[in-house]
């Protein structure tokens, strides 16, 4: 998989399960760039940046997160539907009680919620990850409603990247690389040369030489799908060059890692733009 271009930034959306005696079993979704240091946060209190809601009842743990939603803003709408599914337009047509069942716990509720919610669109095509951070408590999706095909369902916590100058300096050394690869080609779908400051995407197959822009190809492959006008981001399709099937996610790879700089502590991202704007516009 060596030069597929990760898709930038972590977003997830998560699940946190209450173990202090009093409120055992209480349960609360939020949405983070940063797990680990989210649930210490929670776990810290209000004054140490978490949640009004979390902090009486910690302390908390982070039994699940759905990760590789392209942008804050997706994720975000993901996190508010998740949080109300009575109120959400998008569960208008579930069947069976959007309420939790008399005898289901709460952990439960938001998994039965969490399946329907990976059913229908716009979350149902994106590239996510169902990750069981604590394996223990893993619950088995209903046959009829196992995630999309190409969800992945892991296990065990996200690996932190700590950036420094060390990462920095190889980091450079590799996009210099890339660069000067890119540079020398055309897109192979709009044949117009490649920029610096371009988003773009090879092949995943390490025998052939296809570069495309990211938005070149996620529009080819809509088109291909007779999706045009129905999605922006594509599921699979084939490239151009070696004539092999691949899924979206073989190309634009989720960030698996979270990049953690001690310079940085906000949550905020940065104002750089991304290929995947244009889905905010949407
Ligand atoms: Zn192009
Ligand atoms: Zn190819």
């Amino acid at each position: 998989m060596e030069g597929v271009k990760t898709a930038e930034g972590f977003h997830g959306v998560y699940l946190l399960n209450c173990v202090n005696p009093r409120y055992r079993g209480h349960t609360y979704i939020g949405y983070t760039v940063n797990p680990a240091r989210r649930i210490k946060q929670h776990n810290g209190g209000v004054d140490k940046g978490g949640a009004h809601k979390t902090s009486r009842k910690k302390p908390w743990e982070m039994i699940l997160i759905v990760h590789g939603f392209p942008n804050d803003v997706i994720a975000l709408q993901f996190e508010w539907a998740w949080q109300n599914p009575q109120r959400t337009r998008r569960l208008k047509n579930m069947t069976g009680p959007r309420s939790k069942r008399t005898k289901e716990s709460k952990v439960s509720h938001c998994f039965r919620i969490l399946s329907e919610l990976l059913q229908v669109g716009p979350w149902n095509r994106l590239s996510l990850t169902i990750r069981w951070l604590i394996q223990d408590y893993e619950i088995k999706f209903d046959p009829c409603r196992q995630p999309p095909i190409h969800m992945p369902i892991a296990y065990g916590p996200l690996k932190t990247v700590t950036s420094n100058s060390k990462t920095k300096n190889k980091k450079t050394e590799d996009d210099e690389i890339c660069v000067s690869m890119y540079q020398s080609k055309r897109c192979c779908v709009c044949s117009r040369k490649m920029q610096t400051q371009d988003s773009t995407v090879h092949c995943p197959n390490q025998d052939c030489t296809m570069v495309v822009h990211t938005i070149c190809l996620a529009k080819t492959f809509i088109e291909e799908n007779h999706e045009d006008g129905l999605f922006v981001l594509p599921l699979q399709g084939k490239c151009s060059s070696c004539n092999l099937e691949y899924l979206w996610r073989d190309f634009v790879k989720p960030s698996e890692t979270i990049q953690e700089n001690p310079d940085l502590i906000c949550d905020d991202d940065d104002d750089e733009s991304h290929w995947t704007d244009v889905l905010k516009k949407t």
